[in-house]
């Protein structure tokens, strides 16, 4: 953005943006219009919001899902046969947290939608905070690989998200994923070889045929995935969202340096980062079935079971969260 530009926007006015993948210079209005009608063309697209749906839109507080929030409650917050309200999950990270969780509920409160707060020290008996002292000065457990600060925040937040989203009586939970995590996530399945969790990185997370697992696993939607990440902070600038420009300060590891080379790409070659999701959505059916397979070789046959510890639906007789956090 530059105040003197004297470029102009197709429609005349003054630009602020220039898209290098498209070549084109947007003026404030044309910019917010073409997010969201990108954005209104992926729900539509994807089917993400039907009649009679409960969508939980999981707010943090920063931009992507503030202006996820935002933009579903623009779209559907008129539907009589729709509902929404908004869940943020205190991973108990210090300050950063406690600020975001402030604005969410602003945000919530100003959209007047209902705003729910779960806590890891209340679900866990513990913090994020907590668990970063404890890997920086003890390494992970004993005999188990290198553990990452955000594996275990991750898995806590999916955790308590779906469990509570469920509680609630959701039927979806809105995330504001945008390009850059779905390309992230993607090279780093693809690096993990994590065919399970490839496989669920669709726009509407269809978890298995099996309907039990759609009832226990509410299904995810992204309906900022075709958002670059500087565009998501551009249109929340733009549209005047109260956001807190912070960064958790145990981000780090694998996917911070997967995000470091998947940007330098895209410097040189404009729009690359649109070509990487598209060609995991194309390959998607087929690592989906082989993901399949591998379930079903598993102990439990591919079946959902119950945690014997808390309860919740797992793959394996503990789940995740468990036997991280527990
Ligand atoms: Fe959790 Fe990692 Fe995100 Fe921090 S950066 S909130 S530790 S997932
Ligand atoms: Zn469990």
């Amino acid at each position: 953005m530059n105040r003197e530009s004297p470029v102009k926007c197709r429609c005349g006015r003054r630009a602020v943006y220039f898209r290098k993948y498209e070549g084109t210079s947007l003026c404030r209005e044309c910019f917010i219009r073409s997010i969201e009608s990108r954005v209104k063309r992926t729900v539509r697209k994807h089917n993400m919001v039907r009649k009679g749906d409960v969508v939980a839109l999981a707010m943090s507080g920063g931009k992507d899902s503030t202006n996820a929030a935002y933009l579903i409650h623009k779209v559907f917050g008129k539907w009589p046969d729709v509902k929404l309200l908004a869940i943020t999950i205190d991973e108990g990270v210090r300050p950063y947290r406690t600020e975001n969780i402030r604005r969410a509920r602003a945000f919530a409160k100003k959209l007047g939608i209902p705003h729910h707060v779960f806590s890891f020290r209340e679900e866990f008996g513990k913090t994020t905070d907590q668990i970063a002292k404890r890997i920086k000065f003890f390494g992970s457990k004993p005999g188990q690989p290198i553990q990452e600060v955000c594996t275990y925040c991750g898995v806590g937040r999916r955790y308590l998200l779906n469990k509570k989203a469920r509680e609630l009586g959701a039927t979806r939970i809105c995330l504001g994923h945008n390009l850059d995590d779905e390309v992230q996530a993607a090279m780093l399945n693809y690096i993990r070889g994590d065919l399970a969790r490839a496989g669920r990185m669709e726009a509407v997370t269809a978890w298995s045929t099996q309907k039990r697992r759609g009832r226990l696993f509410i299904p995810r939607i992204k309906p900022l995935r075709v958002i670059p990440e500087r565009e998501s902070a551009l249109y929340a600038y733009l549209r005047g969202f109260d956001i807190l420009e912070g960064h958790c300060p145990h981000a780090g590891g694998i996917r911070f340096e997967a995000r470091g080379f998947i940007n330098r790409l895209e410097l040189n070659h404009p729009g690359i980062k649109f070509n990487i999701l598209e060609t995991f959505d194309k390959l998607n059916p087929c690592i989906k079935r082989v993901a399949e397979k591998q379930y079903a070789q598993k102990a439990s046959g591919g079946r959902i079971l119950m945690c014997r510890k808390c309860g919740e639906p797992s793959s394996r007789e503990l789940c995740k969260a468990c036997e991280l956090w527990r």
